[in-house]
C-alpha cells in the first residue's frame, strides 16, 4: 500500500515519517507530483484545513493521502497565531522571524500566563478522496523567555515543555514525538491504518 503525506514542510514530512516508519507502507510525497495545484488553506480550522489538503490532493494523484495541519495557540493572545502560525511574520518569513514576532508580542505577559499549546488534525482520505478519518490532539506548554535549543522546527526553541523543564528545541526528536501534538495524532493513525490494513487484506484487496 501507498500513501501520500500531502505536505509540503520538510521538518513535518520527516516527522511524520519517523512516527509511521514500523507500518508496511511506502510513503510517498507530495514533491513526486510536481503538477498538482498548491491547495489553499482558507479554513477557519486546524481541521477545515487538514481536509481540504487531504481529499484534494487524494483527488489530484489518485493515492490514499494523510493531511495534518498544525499550529501555535497562545492563551495571551486569544489562540493567535493558530491557523496563521507559518506566516505569523509574513508570508515567506522564518521560523526565526516568527519567534522573534511571537517574543515581542508576549514581552509584558509574566512567566506563568505564557501557556500554549501545539495542535494538530490529521485526516487520512481515501483515493477519490472520501474522508476516512480525522484525528485532532494537542500539546501544553509555555512560551518561553527565550530562544533555546537548535533542534526542532517552527517555535520548537520557544515551546517550553514544564514536565521536562526544556524547550522541545533541547530534546531529542524521540523525546519530543513521546508527547506532542503530532506524536499523539500520528500514533493513533497508526492503529487505525494498522486495522484498516488487516480488512483491506481480509477482503482480498
Ligand atoms: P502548516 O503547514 O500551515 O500546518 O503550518 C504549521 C506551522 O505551525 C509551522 O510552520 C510551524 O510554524 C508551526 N508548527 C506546527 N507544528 C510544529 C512543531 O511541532 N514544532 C514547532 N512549530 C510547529
Amino acid at each position: 500500500m501507498k500513501l501520500l503525506i500531502a505536505s509540503t514542510n520538510r521538518h513535518k514530512v520527516k516527522e511524520i515519517g519517523q512516527l509511521l516508519a514500523e507500518l508496511p507502507i511506502a510513503l510517498v510525497s507530495l514533491s513526486e507530483f510536481p503538477h498538482v495545484t498548491e491547495v489553499e488553506e482558507d479554513g477557519e480550522t486546524f481541521r477545515e484545513n487538514a481536509i481540504k489538503k487531504a481529499t484534494s490532493y487524494a483527488q489530484q494523484t489518485g493515492y490514499f493521502t494523510l493531511a495534518e495541519d498544525s499550529g501555535l495557540t497562545v492563551d495571551a493572545l486569544s489562540g493567535a497565531p493558530g491557523i496563521y502560525s507559518a506566516r505569523y511574520a509574513g508570508v515567506h518569513k522564518s521560523d526565526l522571524e516568527n519567534c522573534d514576532k511571537l517574543l515581542k508580542a508576549l514581552k509584558e505577559i509574566p512567566h506563568d500566563k505564557r501557556s500554549a499549546q501545539f495542535r494538530c488534525a490529521a485526516v487520512l482520505s481515501d483515493s477519490s478522496g472520501v474522508v476516512l478519518e480525522v484525528v485532532e490532539d494537542k500539546v501544553d506548554g509555555l512560551i518561553y523567555h527565550q530562544m533555546s535549543g537548535l533542534g526542532g522546527f517552527g517555535y520548537d526553541p520557544l515551546f517550553f515543555y514544564p514536565q521536562f523543564g526544556k524547550t522541545f528545541g533541547e530534546i531529542t526528536s524521540e523525546l519530543k514525538h513521546s508527547v506532542s501534538h503530532r506524536g499523539k495524532v500520528l500514533r493513533k493513525l497508526k492503529e487505525i491504518l494498522k486495522k484498516r490494513m488487516v480488512e483491506f487484506s481480509k477482503s482480498g484487496g
